[in-house]
């Protein structure tokens, strides 16, 4: 006991017995990890530091810094932050279903109702973050959107798995689409990470933006702009996010970079036949109303959760019960 309290004191990277590699970005590994002490599994991104410059080195400690302030329970927690010589230790809760963006490459896409499960969770962090915390997150995708499974496999499904694997040639999608129509499709709590690109933004009282020094009317335009249009690229993000859900491709993607820059410039991007022919107008209408070049005339994330496709659901969840 005398050895477990010393090992809790100290401020050490030894604590945590590591396990293997969740995922991987470009500076950083992220592995699974047991606290020795609580017997809790968590998630250490671990970051070189001999791999970063002094700027690289401060966005680091700016990343900590910002999750350090966040509490919600669709945001990623950061249990403790630990730096030595060589590398600095980003200890997490470990969000045991990994990222989104391989359940979609593993279903193809999701239903609508799965599709509505996974955005509102992302919307109720962002609405935390931008109203009550003043961040924005800046690198919102299906990437850094992890889950929780639950499972939801019942009798009743498993005969008809097996009878969709008897009578459908293309029973492997199906199935897929079954299940993700299914009690959620397994994913349960959504909670999204990577605060890597995240920046803080200054509110007043009323969580109404304000200038961080003085008299707006001597602020310089970029930071009046920056400030003033940095909530509105994580809503044209959430945009992205749910067009990806829903169909299983990203509205904009070019091989080349220019070009892609140009038609997100232009906002242009369609809802592809035959793969949004059955999807609702209700469930169009959301992303359209996200998908807005003009952030003025964007869906903010309070107009978002008001959206009638959002609403439709909360009618539909209440009658299943
Ligand atoms: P980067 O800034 O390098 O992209 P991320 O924070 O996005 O780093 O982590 C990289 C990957 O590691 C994620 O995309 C995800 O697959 C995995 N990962 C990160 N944090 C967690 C976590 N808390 N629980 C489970 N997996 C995680
Ligand atoms: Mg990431």
């Amino acid at each position: 006991d005398e050895n477990k309290r010393q090992i809790a004191s100290r401020k050490s990277i030894e604590r945590y017995k590591m396990g293997g590699v969740l995922g991987e970005g470009a500076f950083s590994v992220v592995y699974s990890a047991v606290d020795l002490v609580s017997k809790e599994k968590v998630a250490i991104k671990i970051i070189k530091k001999y791999q970063l410059d002094q700027k690289q080195r401060d966005n680091v400690l700016k990343e900590v810094n910002l999750m350090k302030q966040l509490n919600h329970p669709n945001i990623v927690r950061l249990i403790e932050f630990i730096e030595n010589e060589n590398y600095f230790y980003l200890v997490q809760e470990v969000v045991s279903g990994g990222e989104i963006f391989n359940q979609i490459v593993k279903y193809t896409y999701f239903s609508e109702d799965l599709s509505r499960h996974v955005i509102i969770q992302v919307a109720e962090a962002l609405l935390y973050m931008h109203e009550q915390v003043g961040i924005v997150h800046r690198d919102l995708k299906p990437e850094n959107i992890f889950f929780k499974p639950i499972k939801v496999v019942k009798e009743d499904q498993k005969t008809r798995l097996q009878k969709l694997r008897k009578s459908d040639t293309n029973a492997k999608l199906d199935e897929g689409k079954f299940v993700m129509n299914y009690g959620g499709g397994g994913i349960g709590l959504i909670k999204i990470g990577d605060f890597g690109l995240s920046k803080q933004i200054v509110l007043n009282e009323n969580n109404s933006l304000k200038t961080p020094c003085g008299t707006i009317g001597y602020t310089a335009p970029e930071i009046v702009r920056d400030m003033k249009y940095s909530k509105e690229v994580d809503m044209w993000a959430l945009g992205c996010v749910l067009y990806i859900l829903l169909c299983g491709f990203p509205p904009f993607f070019n091989d080349s970079i220019e070009e892609l820059t140009k038609t997100v410039a232009r906002g242009e991007f369609k809802f592809l036949s035959p793969w949004w022919d059955e999807i609702s107008s209700g469930a169009k209408n959301c992303v359209s109303k996200l998908l807005t070049v003009n952030p003025i005339q964007r869906y903010t994330v309070e107009q978002f959760l008001k959206d009638p496709w959002i609403l439709d659901s909360e009618k539909g969840r209440h009658s299943h019960r």
